[in-house]
Order: structure tokens, then C-alpha cells, then sequence
């Protein structure tokens, strides 16, 4: 017996038959006397519907209304599933976030798990009970809703998954795995089977939303076995090889991973403005003067560029941010113009951030010079740079993404075989 969580996301439950199909892949694994737990998104576009809806009703909205409405989509998912589920002789139950409970903090809107009390989970899996959860929400201190940020069904699945001590936690999406790049814009990627925890940290906080960042995060924490597979195989064939692991892609620690590559994945980003301020004065504390107000204005600075005149008393300071905090910025640095002292204030959101990632990169040389050397080869600028030791990012306009990302996958060798 095997104790299960099974995510599954909104194009997975869009409509009434890919439930059907998700019941069928629940009922396989309890047929196999698997203890299950499911976690459920709001069908394909219903959360962004319901974010909108609240912009509409108020731009300057309260977060806990803002929460009470957009968590609506799971529970809806959640209930159906459940119905499906009974329809097809499956004892089923559906869970709400305060139900379990599943506690987070009070950042209404973008909340983090704090506590999850698995005991009345367990007790109900174990007696044969499948579990459907509403996934992405949570009850804040304030006894109200709150929901995980945008993606957070992933957070919830590895978080319940550790919670009640889950064997394995299937993430079930619409690809079969995590690819060397988005699938979607390069037809060349590749299945991995397999990737680090923290090459999947940095692939998914740089662009690729196959799995919410404090996911990857909670799961190698707490050391949850999880894979991402498709919700659109069929459901009677679940195909465990012989270690009993399912098909997709495991998420793991950097030493199960056998053959290792320089570079893993290529990610991008269009979540990013750039700001820049022109013929700024050279002294010491200017850039105190350009970074503070916007850290007391909580915008998170990404990337950062500072050009010096040839005279040395001028500079040039460029900068991203979220794009939607990009207006924000703008008004920040305009209040605060007479401190910091700037001729012109430029600025764009058509730039897109495109990311090289490779464990491999800590011991081998010359991964950025290749990476520069090919986006110049097409013609395509670089407007920043930044580094760490497992990732080279480069910001660039935003009409060569899909042109820089498949050269860089191209020239990495992460093309599959023709
Ligand atoms: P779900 O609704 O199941 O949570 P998401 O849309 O959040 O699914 O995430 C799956 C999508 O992530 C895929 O359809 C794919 O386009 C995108 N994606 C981006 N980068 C990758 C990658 N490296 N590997 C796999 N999928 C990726
Ligand atoms: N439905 C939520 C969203 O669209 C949560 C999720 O899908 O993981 O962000
Ligand atoms: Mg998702």
C-alpha cells in the first residue's frame, strides 16, 4: 500500500470530461488499495477570470474579499471531482483549505503555509476515504481565507504531502514532465528524467511555471518525493518501472541524478520591466538614493546596470522590476527625483529575461561567453546580465524571445535527436 498525493492543475479539470479522466487516474491508484489524497486547481482560466472580476469591481480591492473570491475556483473543482468520483463507486469527500486545516500567515493574496494538521487526513485516507482538496487556499490567523499566490495548488500538494507523510507526491499537468525548456515554444525540448531540486528552484523562479517555486522549495525541505506527469495519459496505464516510480520527471537531490549535463534548462520571463535613469551624478550614496524608496515601497529590484561616462561624473543607472509594479516604480523614482538627480527616466515592459541553467556551470568555464557569443551571432542585444553560480540571465526585447531561447537550447546540445 502506497500512500498518494495526486495534484491535478486547471487544464487538467477544465471542463466536466477531463474531470471524468481525473476520477479515472484517482480510482486506478484506489483500486490499487493506494491511500490517496487529491489536490485540485480551478478549471483552466477561472482563476484569472476571478482576478479580474475583482480588479473590475475595485482596481484598489481589499485582499480578503480579493481571496474570498478567487479561492471559489478549487472549491468548485473540488466538489465536482468528488461528485464524479462517488458516481463511480469511489467513496470521495471534498476538503476545503480551513477544513483540514491548512493554516498560512496573513499575506492575504500571496500567503505562505504556516501549520497543516494532517491527523483528520490521515484518519479518513486510512479508513478508504479518497480525499479531494481544494488546493491554493488556506485559513489565515484572522480565521479567513487566503490563498497561496498564483500557481500555489503546488505548494498546497507537496505541503499535504508532507503533512501526512505522503510516499509520493504526483504532480499531473498537461505535459509529461519537466523539459529542458517550455515545450510550448521549443518543439525541440526534451523530457528530463530527472532534475536537482535547486536547478528546479532556479527554472522555475526564472519563468518556468510547470511547478510554483515554494513548491520545489517545501519539497526539498522536507524531502517529498515528487514527480511531474500527465493527467492526459491513459488513466489505466500508470506504467510504475521497477523502482516503482511513475513516467515524467522526478525532482531530487542533486546525487540521484546520474548523468549530469553543464547546462539542464533554459528558462524566460516576461514578468520584467526596466527602468532606466539617464545622466545620474557619480557620488557616493546614489544608489542608496535610487534603491531605498523603492525597497520601502516593497518593489523587488531584479537586475541591476550601472554605466559610467568616459569623464567618470556621470551615470547611467538601469534596473527591472515586476511588470506590475513597473507604474509603481515609475512614480517612486519621479517623487524622489530631487534627491537622486537625473536628467530623463526611460523605460519598458516589451523586455523579456532569458535564463541558462546547469549545475554543471559551477565547474565549468566559458558557459557565458558562449551564451553572449550566440545572441550576438543573431543580432539579438543584451541589455543586462546577471549571474549566479548555476545560472546566467540576460534581459533582452522581448520580439527575440523565442529566437534566444531556442539558439541558447540549440547551442547547449539540449536539442533532442532529430
Ligand atoms: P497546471 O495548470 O497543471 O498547474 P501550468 O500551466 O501551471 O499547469 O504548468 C504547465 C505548463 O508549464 C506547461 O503547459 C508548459 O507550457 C509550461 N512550462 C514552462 N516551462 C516548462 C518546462 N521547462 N517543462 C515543462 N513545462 C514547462
Ligand atoms: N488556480 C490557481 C491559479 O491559477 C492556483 C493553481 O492553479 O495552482 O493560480
Ligand atoms: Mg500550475
Amino acid at each position: 500500500m502506497t500512500r498518494l498525493v495526486m495534484k491535478f492543475g486547471g487544464t487538467s479539470v477544465a471542463d466536466l470530461d477531463r474531470i471524468r479522466n481525473v476520477a479515472r487516474h484517482v480510482k486506478r491508484e484506489v483500486d490499487l488499495d493506494n491511500e490517496v489524497a487529491v489536490v485540485v486547481s480551478a478549471m483552466a482560466g477561472k482563476t484569472n477570470e476571478l482576478v479580474g472580476w475583482c480588479k473590475e469591481a475595485s482596481p484598489l480591492h481589499d485582499a480578503r474579499e480579493y481571496d474570498a473570491v478567487v479561492s471559489s475556483g478549487e472549491q468548485v473543482t473540488s466538489g465536482l471531482l468528488a461528485i464524479v468520483l462517488q458516481s463511480m463507486g469511489v467513496n470521495a469527500r471534498s476538503w476545503q483549505g480551513w477544513q483540514i486545516p491548512l493554516k498560512t500567515n496573513e499575506a492575504h493574496g500571496a500567503a505562505r503555509i504556516a501549520d497543516i494538521d494532517g491527523s483528520l487526513l490521515i484518519e479518513r485516507i486510512s479508513g478508504g476515504q479518497v480525499a479531494v482538496i481544494a488546493g491554493f487556499q488556506g485559513v489565515a490567523p484572522d480565521n479567513r481565507i487566503a490563498t497561496l499566490g498564483r500557481g500555489g495548488s503546488d505548494t498546497s500538494a507537496v505541503a499535504i504531502a508532507s503533512a501526512i507523510n505522503a510516499d509520493r507526491c504526483d504532480i499531473y499537468t498537461d505535459v509529461d514532465g519537466v523539459y529542458t525548456t517550455d515545450p510550448r515554444i521549443v518543439p525541440m525540448a526534451r523530457r528530463l528524467d530527472r532534475v536537482s531540486f535547486e536547478e528546479m528552484l532556479e527554472m522555475a523562479s526564472l519563468g518556468a511555471k510547470v511547478l510554483q517555486v515554494r513548491s520545489v522549495e517545501l519539497a526539498m525541505v522536507h524531502n517529498v518525493r515528487t514527480f511531474v506527469r500527465s493527467s492526459f495519459s491513459d488513466p489505466e496505464d500508470s506504467q510504475l518501472d521497477e523502482y516503482g516510480n511513475p513516467p515524467g520527471t522526478l525532482i531530487c537531490d542533486e546525487d540521484e541524478i546520474v548523468e549530469k549535463q553543464v547546462v539542464t534548462g533554459i528558462a524566460y520571463s516576461k514578468d520584467e520591466a526596466e527602468l532606466s535613469l539617464r545622466n545620474v551624478a557619480d557620488k557616493p550614496g546614489i544608489a542608496a538614493a535610487v534603491f531605498a524608496p523603492l525597497s520601502d515601497a516593497n518593489i523587488n529590484v531584479d537586475m541591476i546596470v550601472q554605466n559610467i561616462s568616459e569623464d567618470g561624473s556621470k551615470a547611467d543607472i538601469s534596473f527591472t522590476v515586476p511588470t506590475s509594479d513597473y507604474e509603481r516604480a515609475r512614480d517612486v523614482i519621479e517623487s524622489s527625483r530631487s534627491e537622486i538627480e537625473f536628467d530623463a527616466l526611460q523605460g519598458s515592459t516589451d523586455v523579456v529575461k532569458v535564463s541558462v541553467i546547469g549545475i554543471g556551470m559551477r565547474s565549468h568555464a566559458g558557459v557565458a561567453s558562449q551564451c553572449f557569443q550566440a545572441l550576438a551571432e543573431k543580432g539579438i542585444n543584451i541589455r543586462a546580465i546577471t549571474t549566479s553560480e548555476i545560472k546566467i540571465s540576460v534581459l533582452i526585447d522581448s520580439a527575440y524571445t523565442e529566437l534566444a531561447v531556442r539558439t541558447l537550447h540549440s547551442i547547449y546540445g539540449l536539442d533532442q535527436a532529430a
